[in-house]
C-alpha cells in the first residue's frame, strides 16, 4: 500500500458497531484511527483514541474520512457537519429515510456520502437477488431477526429489500386474510404491500430470511449474520473507496459492481 494513510474518524465510537469499526480500521492497511467522538464515554479510549464528545473536535483532528454508526436524530446533526468541513462520510445507522437522503444529496458537494442499511456483503447480495427472483413470483414475505439491543423495527434492511423487489414487480397477488384473529400477526405492510415481520431475539446478531412462492414452489434467500464482524470488510472497503464515488451512494451495490 503506498502513499498516505486514510485518516478515519469513528462516530458512536462507545457504541457496538463503533467498536468494531474502531478495531477494523486500526487492523486495516492504509488507513489509521484518529478519532473518536461518543458523548455516551468522553475520556475513554477506543483503541488507544480518546473518546470526546463533540463532532468539531474531530473534525479538527485532520479527518478523511468519518464512519457513522449512531442514531437517525445524531446523523442528521453530525452528517450535516462533516458536509459542511468537507469530509468523506460513511454512514450505518439505521432510520434515515427518503426526506434525509434528499437533504444529504444536495449538502455533500464538497465531499462524499455513503450510506449502506447494510454492510455485510452477503447481505447485500441477499437484496440483489431478491431483486432479481421478484418478478418471478407473485407472493412474497421478508422475516428479519434482530438482537434485543434493537430500537428501530423494521430493520433498514428489510424495508430496504421490500423497496427494490416492489420496484422490480408490480404483479404481486392480493393478502388473502380476511380475518385478522390477532392484531399484527400478518406483519407489517410494506412496499407493493410485502409484509415484513420483525423478531426481536436475545442472542441473535441480524438474520433476514425472504421467501416468495409461485404456483407448485418457494424460493427461500437467507443471510444471517453470526457476528459484528460480519459488517467490517464492507466498512473498511467503503472508507477505502469513499473518495472515489462523488455525492451522495445508497447501498453497497456500487461498490461490488453487482
Ligand atoms: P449502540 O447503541 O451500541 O451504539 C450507538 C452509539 O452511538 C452509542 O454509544 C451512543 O452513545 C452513540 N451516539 C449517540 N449520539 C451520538 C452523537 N451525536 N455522536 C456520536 N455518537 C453518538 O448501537 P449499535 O448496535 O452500535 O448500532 C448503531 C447503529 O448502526 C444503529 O442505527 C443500527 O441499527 C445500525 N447498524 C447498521 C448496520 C449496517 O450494516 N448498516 C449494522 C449494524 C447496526
Amino acid at each position: 500500500m503506498s502513499g498516505d494513510p486514510i485518516r478515519v474518524g469513528v462516530l458512536g465510537a462507545a457504541g457496538r458497531m463503533g467498536r468494531a469499526v474502531a478495531d477494523a480500521v486500526t487492523a486495516a492497511d492504509g488507513m489509521v484511527l484518529v478519532a473518536a467522538v461518543d458523548p455516551s464515554a468522553p475520556g475513554s479510549r477506543v483503541c488507544d483514541v480518546e473518546v470526546v464528545a463533540d463532532i468539531r473536535d474531530l473534525v479538527e483532528a485532520g479527518v478523511d474520512v468519518v464512519v457513522d454508526f449512531t442514531v437517525a436524530e445524531a446523523s442528521r446533526v453530525n452528517l450535516g457537519v462533516l458536509a459542511s468541513a468537507g469530509v468523506h462520510a460513511v454512514v450505518g445507522t439505521s432510520g434515515l429515510d427518503e426526506t434525509d437522503i434528499g437533504e444529504l444529496r444536495a449538502a455533500f458537494t464538497s465531499s462524499n456520502c455513503l450510506i449502506a442499511p447494510n454492510f455485510a456483503i452477503g447481505a447485500v447480495l441477499m437484496m440483489r437477488f431478491a431483486e432479481l427472483a421478484a418478478p418471478w413470483f407473485e407472493t412474497a414475505e421478508i422475516i428479519e431477526v434482530h438482537h434485543d439491543g434493537k430500537v428501530d423495527a423494521p430493520s433498514g434492511t428489510a424495508i430496504a429489500t421490500a423497496e427494490r423487489m416492489a420496484a422490480a414487480s408490480a404483479d404481486w397477488a392480493p393478502d388473502p386474510t380476511t380475518r385478522v384473529v390477532m392484531a399484527g400477526a400478518r406483519g407489517a405492510a410494506g412496499p407493493a404491500d410485502i409484509r415484513i415481520h420483525s423478531l426481536r431475539m436475545r442472542g441473535a446478531v441480524a438474520d433476514q430470511e425472504v421467501v416468495l412462492g409461485t404456483d407448485g414452489q418457494t424460493l427461500t434467500i437467507r443471510h444471517d449474520t453470526i457476528d459484528r464482524g460480519s459488517f467490517m470488510p464492507g466498512v473498511v472497503l467503503a472508507v477505502r473507496r469513499i473518495a472515489g464515488i462523488p455525492g451522495l451512494t445508497v447501498g453497497l451495490d456500487v461498490l461490488l459492481g453487482i
